[in-house]
């Protein structure tokens, strides 16, 4: 796992949470949303809690002061899920094995 991570300049937990959401994903039709609260904006890189997918913030809800002081917000928060190169790779090799089982 430590080459693999050398290999791809990555973390080697982001190799092991990418296996995971990769076979997951490819094998079992796990797919996450990446619902609003469940996004981390404060700390870098922005993720996912859900799925651990890095995230691209496209647009950050706006945010004024209503007249009892509190917080409130205008539209929503939009997202592009990071892929790895790594990912990319594992997807495409998981998806060639699914068909070669297939076919047999
Ligand atoms: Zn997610």
């Amino acid at each position: 796992m430590l080459d693999i991570a050398r290999r791809f300049d990555l973390p080697v937990d982001v190799v092991a949470t990418t296996i995971i959401r990769s076979v997951l994903g490819e094998c079992y039709d796990f797919k996450c949303d990446h619902p609003e609260d469940k996004i981390e904006i404060k700390r870098t890189p922005p993720h996912c809690r859900w799925c651990w997918t890095f995230l691209e913030i496209l647009q950050k809800p706006k945010t004024f002061e209503d007249p009892m002081g509190r917080e409130q917000k205008i539209g929503s928060l939009k997202v592009k899920a990071k892929r790895n190169k790594f990912e990319e790779e594992l997807r495409r090799k998981l998806r060639r094995e699914a068909v070669t089982v297939e076919e047999r």
